[in-house]
Parts: C-alpha cells; sequence; structure tokens
C-alpha cells in the first residue's frame, strides 16, 4: 500500500505564515522533500527519526534534477512512507506543484495539495501594499520570468510567453516574481509597450523574513534603484499604484537586531525558541545545527522504577524528555507523573525546570547560576540517601560525585547522547560570515570545529557568543575568545547581552 504525497506550502518566510495544515503535516511526516526558500523554522517540527531531504539549489551550485526530486517522492511513497514535498510560498504559484501531481497522478500514488501563504501577496502585505485597493486596483495579476520556486532558471524558456503589451494593458496590480536581474528589461519591456514610466513600483527584498527591505520608486526608476540598493534574492516586484501605499502603510517596526546576522549552532529540535526570539527582534537566523540528540534506551532496563529513590536531578530539557519515556510503562505512553512524588527534584535551570513544569512536575530546586556546581551549592542542605541523576552521556561529573562525596548513594541514568548533525557546506559558510555565532554548549563547540575541519575560520569581525562559563571554557580550550558571556547562563541572558552588545555596536558606528 503506497503512502500519501503531500504538496505543502510553506509561507514566504516567516515560521508564524505556516498553515496549521502544514505544521501537522510536517510534524507526522516520514520523508520530507525540501526546497531552499521554505522558512528557517520549519522542519523544527519534524520527527527526530524523520528523513529530511533537501532538494533544492546550494548556493550558486547546481539544484538537484526535478526529475529525480519526482523520483525520490514516488520511490518513499511507494515504500509507504507519508511524504511531505514542502515548497516556498505557494505549492501552486510557480512552484512546479502542478508538475508533481501530474506525475504522481500517472504513478497512481494519493496526493492532497496544501496552499500556502504566496510570496507576492504576503511580501507586499508585509511591506504595507495592498495589492487590490479600492479605487486603485481591482485586479492582480502574479507573472514569472523564470525563476523557479528554487531560484531554478529555466535558462529563459518563458520569456517568449510573456505577451508585454498585454499586461502593460493589464488593469491592476503586477506582482513579478524573479530576480532583479531581469527587472531593466521588464521595466523598459513594460514602458515601451505603454506602461507610464511615471507609475509607482516597488521592490520587497526577503519579504515578511528578518532581513525584509523594500526599494520604492517608479516604474521609469526601479531598476536603478535596485541596484543602487544592492537588493538580493528573493525579491518580488510589485507594479501599479498600490505601491505607494507603503509609504503611508508600512508598518513592520524598527527591531534592535536588523541588518545582525546570528549563527544558531545548537540542534535543530532546541533551536527553534532562540531562533524565533532573533528573529522578532529582526536578526537574520542562520541555522547550523552542528549536534543532534539521541535518546538512548536500555533494553536490559526499559523502564524507570523511581520509588526508591528521594532525589532526582535533571540536568536539561533533553533529560526531561527521556526520564518521563522511561516512565512509560507501555500502557501510558507519558508516564505517571505521581511515580516521582517522593522524591525532591531539581533541576539545573529554568529551561530544565520548564520542561518539568509541563509534565506538571515543579522542581523543588532550582539554582541561582545555571552550572553544576551552583546545582551541588543548592543542595547543601538538602538530605539525600539515594539520587538519580538523569542526564546526557557525555555530561560531566561534577555532580554525582559531589553527592557521593557526601555519602548519598548515586545512580547515574544517562538518557541521550548529542550526535554530530552534519553542517552543509552553504551553512558554514554562512556561519563563518555572521555578525554573530553562538554557542549554547560545550558540545555545540566541538561539533562546530569538528564540521569545520577543526579550523573554525571565523570572519575577524565575527562576535563569538558563549551561554556560560563552561562553554567559554571550552572555547578556549580550542582557541576560540568569547566576546560575550551570558549572564544569568541561559537563552535569555544570551540574547540580554546580544542586544546590549548590538546596541553599543551601533552607538560605536
Ligand atoms: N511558490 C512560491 C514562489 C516560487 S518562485 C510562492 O508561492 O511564493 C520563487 C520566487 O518567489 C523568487 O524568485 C521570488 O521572486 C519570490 N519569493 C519567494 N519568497 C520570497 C520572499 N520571502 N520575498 C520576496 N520574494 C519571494
Amino acid at each position: 500500500m503506497s503512502g500519501t504525497v503531500y504538496l505543502v506550502g510553506a509561507g514566504p518566510g516567516d515560521p508564524g505564515l505556516l498553515t496549521a495544515r502544514a505544521l501537522e503535516l510536517i510534524a507526522s511526516a516520514d520523508v520530507i522533500l525540501y526546497d531552499r526558500l521554505i522558512p528557517p523554522a520549519a522542519l523544527d517540527g519534524a520527527r527526530a527519526d524523520a528523513e529530511l531531504l533537501f532538494v533544492g539549489k546550494e548556493g550558486g551550485g547546481p539544484s538537484v534534477p526535478q526529475e529525480h526530486t519526482e523520483a525520490l517522492m514516488i520511490e518513499r511513497a511507494q515504500a509507504g512512507a507519508s511524504v511531505v514535498r514542502l515548497k516556498g510560498g505557494d505549492p501552486f504559484v510557480f512552484g512546479r506543484g502542478g508538475e508533481e501531481g501530474l506525475v504522481l497522478r500517472a504513478a497512481g500514488i494519493d496526493f492532497e495539495v496544501v496552499p500556502g501563504v504566496t510570496a507576492g501577496v504576503a511580501a507586499s502585505a508585509y511591506a504595507g501594499i495592498p495589492v487590490t485597493h479600492r479605487g486603485l486596483s481591482s485586479a492582480v495579476a502574479l507573472v514569472t520570468g523564470h525563476a523557479q520556486e528554487d531560484g531554478r532558471d529555466s535558462a529563459g524558456e518563458n520569456e517568449s510567453a510573456i505577451d508585454w503589451p498585454a499586461l502593460a494593458a493589464f488593469p491592476g496590480t503586477l506582482v513579478f516574481y524573479m530576480g532583479v536581474r531581469r527587472l531593466p528589461e521588464i521595466a523598459a519591456a513594460l514602458i515601451a509597450a505603454g506602461r507610464p514610466g511615471s507609475q509607482a513600483a516597488a521592490v520587497v527584498e526577503a519579504g515578511t523574513l528578518p532581513r525584509q527591505r523594500t526599494v520604492n520608486a517608479t516604474l521609469e526608476t526601479i531598476a536603478d534603484a535596485v541596484v543602487r540598493e544592492q537588493v538580493r534574492p528573493p525579491s518580488i516586484t510589485i507594479v501599479g499604484p498600490v505601491a505607494a501605499l507603503a509609504h503611508e502603510l508600512a508598518w513592520l517596526p524598527a527591531r534592535p537586531l536588523a541588518g545582525l546576522s546570528v549563527a544558531v549552532t545548537r540542534a535543530r529540535a532546541q533551536a527553534s525558541g532562540l531562533a524565533r526570539r532573533l528573529e522578532a527582534l529582526g536578526a537574520s537566523v542562520i541555522q547550523a545545527p552542528v549536534i543532534r540528540v539521541r535518546q538512548l534506551s536500555d533494553p536490559a532496563q526499559p523502564t524507570l522504577d523511581p520509588s526508591p529513590y528521594d532525589l532526582i536531578c535533571v540536568t536539561s530539557a533533553n533529560g526531561v524528555q527521556g526520564l518521563f519515556a522511561r516512565l512509560d510503562d507501555g500502557i501510558h505512553p507519558r508516564g505517571d507523573t505521581r511515580a516521582l512524588a517522593t522524591a525532591r527534584v531539581a533541576a539545573i535551570g529554568p529551561g530544565t525546570a520548564g520542561a518539568l513544569a509541563e509534565h506538571g512536575v515543579i522542581a523543588d530546586v532550582v539554582p541561582e547560576r545555571f552550572v553544576a556546581e551552583s546545582l551541588v551549592e543548592a543542595l547543601a542542605d538538602v538530605p539525600v540517601t539515594r539520587a538519580l541523576i538523569a542526564r546526557a552521556r557525555e555530561a560531566r561529573d561534577v555532580l554525582p560525585d559531589a553527592l557521593r562525596a557526601r555519602g548519598a548513594q548515586v545512580d547515574v541514568l544517562e538518557l541521550y547522547e548529542t550526535v554530530a548533525e552534519p553542517l552543509p557546506a552553504a551553512a558554514l559558510a554562512a556561519v563563518r560570515e555572521a555578525d554573530y555565532v553562538t554557542f549554547t554548549s560545550s558540545s555545540t563547540v566541538r561539533f562546530f570545529l569538528q564540521a569545520a575541519g577543526q579550523e573554525a575560520g571565523l570572519s575577524p569581525s565575527t562576535r563569538i557568543v558563549s551561554i556560560g562559563p563552561v562553554t567559554s571554557a571550552t572555547l578556549r580550550e580550542h582557541d576560540l575568545e568569547p566576546s560575550i558571556e551570558a549572564d544569568p547562563y541561559d537563552i535569555e541572558g544570551m540574547i540580554a547581552a546580544l542586544l546590549t552588545d548590538a546596541g553599543s555596536r551601533v552607538n560605536d558606528g
């Protein structure tokens, strides 16, 4: 029995514009084939064991041939997998979704189409340009020159298909999906065919993304303006009187990290909170996960009996997830929280405490500073006979050693390990040029260096952001000097430190 293929639109870039249906399918898919122009956070909710296949174009490199993408999609579906084909914007608007649907139908594979918010409408809206407006425009035409969904250039195949006189005479707004390279030709062709050169025109770069920018001009001046402003893809061009409304309707507030790029190296599954916060502050986030969390299982002792312990220490949110997975007795998948009722529960920091709270457990002990040493201090007056430490395989032994030194019996339960996640060359290059690179644990430092071939190769202007003293020490061990250290040693502290640094940068400049 074949699986279903879902042709899913991921929207124009702002993760908030992913539809509920898209998120639901991403969360349940066995296989996700995705393009370059999908929102940076779109894959965060994918299952840890899902197969994620990039089928777009890397940087200036070659794109995966369309036939190859289609063959993969069919092969996985025939093997029974649930396949999400994730595309930027809407799959049926210059997204080759129709072609893929035809191929699937021919192969006898069921498919479903999930529309997405298309860039032409969304980027315009985020720039304060309504594509229709009473009295100004009662029709809108979506036009493409040549660029396909992933920036593939079909070598001008469609150029001849554009009827310039008809477009010039079109009684409404024209929205062009394409790179700005062809803008001079397009503007000239429209003017030659009778569209007034004085008509308002706007180019929206990276619409709905943190680095969104609008260039306002007229049809006559837009091509030069775009060169002057060095507009980069992806961008759309809007031609028509509505474009001038941007002067009155632009609504995106200026944001403190606007124009700054920040690389996030932590595991994809944990990165989304940080990435979203940074994006909301205007940063361009470079998703460069160098680690992945793998939950460990113990075939000899698949479930945990917490009753012998009077203290349970959890050292990360991943540990919380693993702990509750061990309480699973095969009947109650999230375990029964009351199993922990007799023990005191200690969390290393607020992130871990928050993850516990999601399971209805309020941590008894959370130290002031979020390192193992502080947890040891915070536990100084807590009587302990037998402790369970739920943690990563590669964690430091500060906590178990200290508790044992106090005479407690300590069991260490290794719940997960962090393993290397391959870093695509384009992502590595982007990290090296970023304004900031964030390291949220010692393992992100080590795995980043491993992915980078042991030579960080960061640009001299890149500022290294460390989440706390343990990570800073690991950085220094590798000859990397942190420019910023968070205080408190958590994500909030890191964002605050970054904002302060970015603020002083602006003042210096
Ligand atoms: N299926 C997509 C369009 C794919 S064609 C959709 O419905 O939006 C790719 C073109 O879309 C790019 O060349 C660019 O012109 C436009 N585009 C995609 N994302 C964009 C964005 N965030 N901002 C501006 N233009 C974008």
